[in-house]
């Protein structure tokens, strides 16, 4: 891991990040409710009115991580709730990233990482939210999508010749299908809520101009090449298209028990930042403690004491 070269607490001082106004600026890329939701009301380049060097950010991000771990630690001992991070972006926004720095001081036991590819013989022949369901995290863990159901109403509302090789009675295919899709989403989100899973939804907002640099950039250097595809550039054609299924998306299933966060993405400082902030201030919200010991338990513990002291 990359060595510290400043101390979480005094870059928070020094840049006067206090735990206030982190919630604040988390409130501010926050959408709980999907009424009158417009991307474009949204800044890919916010960084919350601060800048400051590689070095500080990645301090600040590993204090969060810190915590982060503390929560897991908790999380898991309790082994009640359940955390479900769903990570969505245009190609190059940073998922990949984010992931492995959230990943990078936490528990690897407590943690479930799935990358939801398209979907194969097994997935076509079932519902669209059975391989989700069948990845998500167990009490006392943390699950992350990369990628997820969500795809079921973006790539595929995008293409929709995707939807057409999915076997489903042509008569179920209406003008309907997306608000349908949105519909059952937003359904099953309550309740997995209902069941005790934490879900928080992660849109990294990249600009357009950011993401041909960073294509630019994965032709440029060369040991960035394999990252390159060239189907990603025939995604990218359809952009417009995309942010118009994501600005549905998100307006169809933000709520308060599954919110959205609008992550601005073309810092990935920034982007970090947040997703690490969100994720904490949500598991900090569950008031978590260690289990206590029972009277009936702490007698066990101490003559289990006695007989270890009693060994020769
Ligand atoms: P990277 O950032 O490393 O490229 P990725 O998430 O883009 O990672 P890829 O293997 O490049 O991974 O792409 C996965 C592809 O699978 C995406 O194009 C995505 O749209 C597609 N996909 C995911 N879920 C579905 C689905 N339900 N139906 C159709 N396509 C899907
Ligand atoms: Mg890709």
């Amino acid at each position: 891991m990359k060595r510290l070269k400043h101390e979480p607490e005094a870059v928070a001082a020094k840049y006067d990040i206090s735990p206030k106004r982190v919630a604040k600026l988390l409130a501010r890329h926050r959408v709980e409710e999907g009424k009158g939701f417009r991307l474009k009301d949204h800044d890919p380049g916010d960084t919350g009115g601060q800048s400051m060097d590689k070095d500080e950010a990645h301090a600040l991000l590993m204090g969060g991580v810190e915590a982060l771990s503390e929560h897991q630690e908790k999380l898991y001992a309790q082994d009640q709730w359940a955390l479900l991070c769903v990570l969505q972006a245009m190609d190059a926004a940073g998922k990949d990233g984010t992931i492995k720095h959230v990943m990078s001081g936490v528990n690897p036991q407590g943690v479930q990482v799935t990358s939801f590819k398209a979907p194969g013989p097994e997935a076509l022949d079932h519902d669209f939210l059975w391989r989700s369901n069948r990845a998500l995290p167990e009490r006392g863990r943390i699950g992350i999508f990369n990628r997820s159901y969500y795809e079921e109403v973006l790539v595929v509302r995008v293409h929709p010749e995707i939807l057409h090789k999915q076997d489903l009675p042509k008569k179920l295919i209406t003008k309907h299908i997306w608000k349908e899709r949105l519909e059952a989403i937003a359904a099953y989100e309550q309740f997995l809520a209902r069941q005790g899973i934490v879900i928080l939804k992660f849109f990294l907002h990249l600009s357009k101009d950011e993401q041909k640099r960073r294509f630019l950039s994965r032709l440029d250097e060369k040991e960035k090449n394999w990252k390159f595809s060239v189907n990603d550039i025939k995604e990218r054609a359809f952009w417009d298209a995309y942010q118009e299924a994501y600005e549905d998306a998100i307006r169809a299933t933000a709520a308060p028990h599954a919110p959205w966060y609008v992550v601005p993405a073309d810092n990935k400082w920034y982007s970090r930042l947040v997703v690490v902030a969100a994720m904490n201030h949500a598991l900090r919200g569950l008031d978590l403690k260690f289990p206590e010991v029972t009277a009936e338990q702490h007698e066990a513990l101490e003559a289990a004491r006695k007989q270890l002291e009693a060994e020769a």
